[in-house]
């Protein structure tokens, strides 16, 4: 490094991407630094995936105490729930992962910053009253949930607050169709909350396959979940601790919550870009070339603020990419085909490749294979729990090209199954690989009879 700059590298935002960029490049001896406003580890470590999976397991206690009855087992008393004791294990338990977060940026060399950082030029980044200078500039500041504005909107909440409230309510309205809305749905219906899903569409979770996002429908209505498509809120009024939430459809709903999961934006306001050449979306994405660059060669980003891909795995690939761009032999691409995702609703999805819709356009001939059947717990736990599994085949080359399944343990199962499809396995393998007896898993070996 020249005595030009104070950082090869600094990085704003201690997320998954950001650290994850930062520790690589600081283990290739650059100099690095990364400023953090809020918590390190970003969403996905405070208000994301991992105290949002802690909810979900929290929630699946009722059901499992309901199957034990059938394999002998009595609860003699009515099981409740200590929300308080749920919340605060699970701060503890995140703030320890605040501080593994430290010590891998510690001990990679890289030095940090608590505090908010801004751009005040191609090179220059502000930090708690002094400028450094740098020569890149990695954004890395995540996304931040969105909220329409509407007549009581300020009643709302979204998913940041739903960690730490101070009491479970009694009922609850939660607002939007895509995987923040389905899975707290789940988890508020599972601790016990009165629970109604407020989608303004007609179908959830669109953009999955769509029988899939239908049986997750039909599965979350099983378990209690009120489901309302095609509706809107037109006003939230409060009295007392009452939420009184008018509908479009003429009716009203009454809860202690609203929560809204309608979509995250790219955190850019404020962030100083003006002083540069990036473009920013008219959503407030930042606009990246392959390499992640922005239009000032300076300055790259990357993860939610780039708005690609919302998923952690991938914040943390487009990293490693960047990294081996900067600092490596730049040989390394990001391929944004065939992710493996799992949405954690109850019953779980998992679903890697291509829907059977975009299956059909994308190949033509295609043929369906759908497996339905009843998990092998629920035949003395007597749930109503159903297992669908779905493989998507191109006709012509034999390739699956497209692996779905809903019910317990898909982002599991799924997981393995993102690996045969990037290897691009055809059916014939499938069919060659032995099952393991008894499991849901064995299933997507064994399917015989096309569906369609
Ligand atoms: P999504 O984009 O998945 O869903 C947003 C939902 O809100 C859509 O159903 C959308 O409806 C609806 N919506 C948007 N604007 C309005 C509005 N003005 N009024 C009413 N409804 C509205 O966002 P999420 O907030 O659920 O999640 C953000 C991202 O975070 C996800 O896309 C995902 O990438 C990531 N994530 C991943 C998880 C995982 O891996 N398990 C878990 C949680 C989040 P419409 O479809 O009609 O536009």
């Amino acid at each position: 490094m020249t005595d030009q700059f104070d950082y090869d590298l600094f990085v704003i935002g201690a997320g998954s991407g950001g650290v994850r960029a930062a520790r690589m490049a600081a283990s290739k001896g650059k100099k690095v630094a990364v400023a953090e406003e809020r918590y390190l580890g970003g969403t996905c470590v405070n208000v994301g995936c991992v105290p949002k999976k802690l909810f979900v397991y929290a929630s699946q206690f009722p059901e499992l105490f309901h199957a034990s009855a059938g394999f002998g087992w009595s609860v003699t008393q009515q099981p409740t729930l200590d929300w308080a004791t749920l919340r605060d294990n699970k701060t503890a338990e995140i703030e320890r992962l605040n501080g593994i977060y430290n010590s891998l940026i510690d001990n990679s060399g890289a030095e940090l910053f608590d505090g908010r950082a801004t751009i005040a030029g191609p090179h220059l980044v502000s930090v708690n009253g002094h400028n450094y200078r740098a020569r890149t500039i990695l954004v890395a500041t995540g996304g931040w949930p969105y909220i329409p504005e509407f007549p009581g909107s300020e009643h709302a909440i979204s998913s940041n607050e739903m960690f730490f409230l101070d009491d479970l309510p009694k009922a609850a309205v939660v607002v939007g169709g895509g995987y923040i809305a389905v899975e707290f749905a789940g988890i508020l219906n599972g601790l016990g909350v009165e629970t109604h899903l407020v989608y303004r569409g007609p179908v959830l979770l669109k953009s999955f396959d769509r029988e899939m996002s239908e049986k997750v429908a039909s599965g979350m209505a099983a378990k209690g979940i009120k489901i309302h498509l095609n509706t809107e809120i037109d006003q939230i009024t409060k009295s007392g601790n009452n939420l009184s939430v008018a509908l479009n459809t003429q009716s009203s709903l009454d809860a202690g919550l609203v929560l809204y999961a309608t979509g995250r934006q790219a955190n850019t306001q404020g962030l100083g870009l003006e002083s540069t050449n990036a473009v920013v979306r008219a959503n407030g994405a930042i606009q990246v070339d392959d390499n992640f660059a922005t239009a000032e060669p300076s300055i790259y980003a990357l993860g939610d603020v780039i708005d690609r891909v919302q998923l952690t795995p991938v914040a943390i690939q487009e990293a490693m990419v960047l990294v081996d761009h900067l600092y490596g032999q730049g040989l390394a691409q990001i391929d944004y085909s065939d992710i493996p995702t799992a949405v954690f609703c109850q019953p779980e999805l998992g679903t890697v490749g291509l829907s059977e819709e975009q299956a059909r356009a994308e190949y033509g001939e295609i043929d369906v294979y759908v497996s339905d059947f009843k998990p092998m717990l629920q035949t003395l736990g007597g749930g109503a729990d159903r297992i669908t599994m779905k493989l998507v085949v191109d006709s012509i080359s034999d390739k699956v090209v497209g692996c779905h399944m809903v019910g317990e343990h898909a982002a599991e199962i799924i997981q393995g199954m993102g690996i045969a499809l990037k290897a691009g396995a055809t059916k014939a393998h499938f069919d060659a690989t032995v099952g393991i007896h008894p499991s849901a898993a064995e299933e997507f070996v064994t399917m015989r009879d096309k569906a369609r």
